[in-house]
């Protein structure tokens, strides 16, 4: 039974609620809330009011918004997204743009993404480079259980298989791979706690803890990326903020090429890209 909110009064207090929750976009928030809850507000059900309220109060809890919606837009596409997964963020489109203008026209080439995680990046690979394969590598198998599920959304399962295992215990025939591409946990383990709550209690830790030094995966990836890549092969990487440099470093003592670092839209050295 659908009753009348006229006087459009739950809009009202879920932005009023939202904005006491501190909440920096709340009437966006509230419409988006109210799109997947109560698609033909203000027209309401008793039961999509319930289900308004429990979103709200999730909300409230700093779980950030993509992750009750269950869905988030990364370059072209939508992507499911939940609590196994790191949500996927725009500053890491770059990557995925340098990945392309490197592999436009290309045929027969294999790329690999160590730690896949939703899949947002190899995943967006492949649906703009229709002739393209990937290798998706994962620890948590529930990770990887979203990155099949997106796949499938991208209608690109065919080309992309999914390894669930540690990178270090890859079993990949040597120099089989034209790029590797990877946003790892680097994120200093002591630095975890001062993030935002949506970061710190919501995306799963083993997506964000890059050691004490937050160098760690950087360190394990440049020890089995010159092994799996071609000659000629890149490997694109995800920096955090101030790391570029040092990762370059880091590569370049196992024998690979600085290519180059790119900047996000926010001015941050962002990607790495270096040659075998
Ligand atoms: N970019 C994420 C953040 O700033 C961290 C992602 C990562 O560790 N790869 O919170």
């Amino acid at each position: 039974m659908f009753k009348q909110d006229s006087q459009r009064n739950l809009r009202e207090e879920l932005i009023a609620a939202l904005i006491k929750g501190g909440i920096r976009s709340p009437r966006l928030e509230t419409d988006i809330i109210l799109k997947q809850a109560a698609p033909r507000y203000p027209q309401i059900t008793q039961s999509e009011q319930e289900q308004v309220k429990a979103m709200l109060q999730r909300r409230l809890n700093h779980e950030p918004l993509d992750k009750i919606i269950g869905e988030r837009e990364f370059y072209k596409s939508v992507f499911k997204v939940n609590q196994d997964v790191l949500t996927p963020r725009p500053d890491t489109e770059i990557l995925v743009e340098e990945a392309i203008k490197l592999l436009e026209g290309r045929e027969d080439v294999v790329v690999m993404d160590l730690g896949i995680g939703s899949g947002c990046i190899l995943l967006s690979i492949l649906k703009d480079c229709p002739d393209i394969k990937g290798i998706g590598v994962d620890i948590s198998e529930k990770a990887l259980k979203v990155a099949q599920e997106n796949a499938q959304r991208l209608e690109v399962e065919k080309r992309c298989a999914l390894k669930n295992c540690s990178w270090l215990q890859l079993e990949i025939e040597k120099e089989s791979i034209d790029m590797i591409v990877t946003n790892p946990p680097y994120i200093a383990s002591q630095e975890i706690e001062t993030l935002d709550e949506e970061v710190k209690n919501y995306d799963p830790r083993v997506a964000l803890d890059g050691g004490e030094d937050g160098y760690k995966s950087y360190k394990e990836i440049a020890q089995i990326a010159p092994n799996l890549l071609k000659r000629g092969g890149y490997i694109l990487i995800e920096a955090g903020i101030r790391q570029a440099q040092k990762i370059g470093e880091i590569f370049e003592k196992e024998g690979l090429i600085l290519e180059k670092t790119v900047k996000d839209l926010g001015g941050i050295n962002r990607c790495v890209i270096l040659k075998k």
